[in-house]
């Protein structure tokens, strides 16, 4: 494509083809000014319509391209480092697997604008050594402050100090300060791989010794790191990070962590280790830290870059090797935008650097257990701590035999541990992976669970509509007086409430305790979520009432009960991974309970206390545990072996909503073995006042569902208010 005819003119230079950062599918050709240092990689500014726009040169064609064709010009080279090749190549896979624009995956990389320049300059002041002849007591202020953090700049001396930083300009007028401009942004420190780790015990040793050899020999390696909670996997990628460094000196390391766990404790437990603080990246950075990690991170100075997902989109210079460490943890997934799962790009980015790849997990997920099996990720094992965790006591609380009262979604059993807890000064946490609604209709006479006919699907009672909806297949009826299967009256109720329910329920029964809701509706920034593990570290939470969100490495000491409200819809139902979710859960549960020597219980609630994956995890038994989450899956074709895939489309109106929905299952392409369900209303289905619809695609293994759902959207044609985004392997089913 080209980029436009005004202001262009003939010319015999080099093409430059520029990816924009901009939702567009292509690269667009400019012409390279003589004199002008451009390659392949380079990031560059070039005119797009009215405007100049970012991009990254894709490729650069010879003159003979340029023949007779009008280019406008290449309007400036950033002085950074040419993108590498395997990062370009992993934004063109990305965009391709999640079904976007390269463009649009370019954006991901490019979130930190100002470290494409060099750092700015800012005035310092340092110490003269000499006295001002007037010493006030501000003046004395500001010099201790000097001495004490170095040179600073004059709003931060005069912070420091307390003053105003007239006072500062003051002192260099009267000689004792010094001012010069120095760079803004500081490089990192580097890391030295040398300083002593921790003295490793056997099986650490063995499991730090394969992933030393795979940094020595270089190239893609893929390895999961399985070990309980405690058993020192940090310890042991330590020394896989020591190695990648002391075999090259330029290598770049890449530790991502689930947002919530990238807190001091942890950098100060890097630094402490390589003598040097690792460079940061997440939501929370400030504009200023976060352009000083991009830069430093695409000239290849930062060396450790500890991150949140999105620090996988880091242009690495020299990428040898990436951490995943809680691997299993669901934010991971990015659920807005591109969407995509940072795990498994993770492997993918490595494959394309010829870099080493760790997950480490105590609970590993199901599809990277598989991996394992199947040979594709190397297994290491650490099985031992001393006090290891084992899963608090587990008892399973039948609610057909023991039930809530009506319209409560405690059971006695529960509420009486609760106050219990309370009562001895402990915090509890329940567990309910449900926001706002209820997901499942059960009878209380029979235990029968409403499904759409026909499949095993349950039904989901809307507030709203007051009607049974299947998210699956869209199906849906008015709410019925009678259980379909006893003909039982009125005995048809929601089961699964959201979080808010549940607290209300609290507030009755412990007027006195203090209560939180955590999920991603009251735990939106990341200020808000820091804010309320804190108090819950502190012991200022009595009660935590928390969605999936709750099932973080975090580490609340005091914490000794885990209610886990209704365990049936982790087991089936909507959300295939919430089974796994409940494990997790209670196993960080336990590692927390292990670690302050108090004995921690778990409540589960169940109306199929004999389900087998209920008494595998009652029994504390992951792998038995993992093993039927594996069976069921296997049976049903679900990820990982098959592959699903979402289709959400929204529009300011039901109807308008609809219509499209009808033309997009039309045009849905045919293809062997996939499977089309919907459109259904989405769970949530109107979000920010857009009407939601979605469909499920589902597809064995072996078919690349991400070019059939691309085949798809090429084909629609829809209205302008009609909005419709593609989810990769979704996660979240809202
Ligand atoms: P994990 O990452 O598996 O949860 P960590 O690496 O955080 O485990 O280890 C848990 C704690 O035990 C840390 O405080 C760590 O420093 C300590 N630790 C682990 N291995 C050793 C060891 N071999 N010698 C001394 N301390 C160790």
């Amino acid at each position: 494509m080209t980029g436009g005819a005004i202001g262009a003119k003939p010319c015999a230079m080099p093409v430059a083809r520029i990816l924009f950062v901009l939702p567009l599918p292509e690269p667009f050709d400019y012409a390279v000014p003589e004199g002008m240092e451009v390659s392949v990689g380079s990031y560059v500014t070039a005119p797009l319509g009215q405007t100049e726009r970012l991009g990254v040169v894709w490729e650069i064609l010879d003159d003979a391209a340029a023949a007779g064709r009008e280019l406008k010009p290449v309007l400036s080279v950033y002085p950074t480092p040419p993108m590498p090749a395997a990062m370009r190549e992993f934004i063109l896979w990305a965009a391709k697997y999640t079904v976007s624009h390269p463009g649009h995956v370019l954006g991901m990389t490019l979130r930190a604008r100002g470290g494409l320049s060099p750092s700015p300059t800012e005035t310092v002041y340092h110490l003269t050594g000499e006295e001002p002849k007037k010493l006030t007591d501000t003046r004395r202020r500001v010099l201790d402050a000097a001495e004490e953090v170095g040179a600073a700049n004059a709003a931060a001396l005069a912070a420091a100090a307390g003053v105003s930083s007239g006072v500062v300009k003051g002192l260099v007028s009267a000689g004792a300060l010094r001012a010069e401009e120095m760079a803004a942004d500081l490089p990192f420190a580097l890391p030295q791989p040398d300083l002593p780790g921790a003295n490793l015990t056997g099986e650490q040793v063995e499991a730090a010794e394969a992933l030393k050899a795979a940094m020595r020999g270089g190239g893609f390696a893929a390895f999961l790191l399985d070990g309980v909670t405690g058993s020192g996997k940090t310890e042991v990628y330590f020394e896989a990070i020591a190695e990648a460094l002391r075999t090259d000196p330029e290598a770049q390391i890449l530790v991502l962590l689930p947002e919530i766990a990238l807190t001091q404790a942890i950098l100060s437990r890097f630094e402490a280790r390589f003598g040097a603080a690792p460079a940061p990246w997440h939501s929370g950075l400030a504009d200023k830290e976060r352009r000083r990690t991009w830069r430093e991170a695409a000239h290849g100075r930062a060396r450790i870059v500890i991150g949140a997902r999105s620090a996988l989109f880091l242009p690495y210079a020299n990428l040898k090797l990436v951490i995943v460490d809680e691997e299993h943890d669901g934010s991971y997934k990015q659920e807005d935008g591109v969407t995509y799962h940072a795990r498994d790009m993770a492997v993918m980015r490595a494959k394309l650097e010829g870099a080493g790849v760790v997950l480490a997990s105590a609970t590993p997920a199901l599809e990277t257990m598989v991996n394992a099996e199947a040979g594709r990720y190397t297994r290491l094992m650490l099985a031992a701590r001393p006090g290891a965790a084992r899963l608090p006591d587990v008892e399973l609380i039948d609610l057909r035999r023991a039930p809530p009262e009506k319209n409560h979604w405690l059971s006695p059993h529960l509420t009486h541990a609760l106050q219990e807890t309370l009562a001895a000064g402990e915090q509890s946490l329940l567990f309910l992976n449900r926001r706002g609604y209820a997901p499942l209709v059960i009878c209380k006479a029979c235990g029968e669970r409403l499904k759409t006919p026909g499949t095993e699907n349950w039904l989901t009672e809307h507030r709203y509509s007051g009607r049974l909806v299947c998210h699956v297949t869209g199906y849906s009826i008015p709410k019925p007086g009678v259980c379909p299967a006893c003909g039982a009256k009125d005995s048809l109720m929601g089961v699964g409430p959201g979080v808010e329910r549940v607290a209300e329920e609290v507030r009755v029964l412990m007027p006195e305790a203090r209560i939180e809701i955590f999920s991603s509706d009251t735990a939106m920034g990341g200020d808000a979520t820091r804010g309320i593990i804190e108090r819950m570290e502190t012991g200022d939470i009595d009660v935590l009432i928390g969605t999936q969100i709750v099932a973080k490495g975090h580490n609340f000491p005091n914490l000794t009960l885990v209610g886990v409200v209704d365990a049936d819809s982790g087991m089936k139902g909507g959300d295939l991974r919430a089974g796994e979710r409940t494990y997790q859960l209670l196993s960080q549960v336990a590692g927390r309970a292990g670690r302050a020597e108090r004995p921690g219980r778990a409540l589960v609630q169940t109306y199929a206390p004999d389900n087998p994956a209920m008494l595998a995890l009652a029994d504390g038994d992951r792998d038995g545990f993992l093993q039927i989450e594996r069976d069921v899956r296997a049976e049903l074709g679900l990820p990982p072996f098959g592959r699903l895939a979402a289709l959400i489309l929204s529009a300011p109106s039901a109807e308008m909503v609809d219509e499209a929905a009808r033309d997009i299952a039309l045009a849905a392409p045919n293809g062997a073995g996939i499977e089309l369900f919907g459109p259904a209303p989405a769970p949530i289905t109107v979000l920010r006042g857009r009407h939601r619809r979605r469909f499920l695609v589902k597809s064995p293994r072996n078919v690349d569902l991400s070019a059939y759902m691309a085949a798809w959207m090429a084909r629609l044609k829809l209205p302008r208010p009609v909005r419709v985004s593609v989810d990769i392997d979704p996660y979240s089913f809202m």
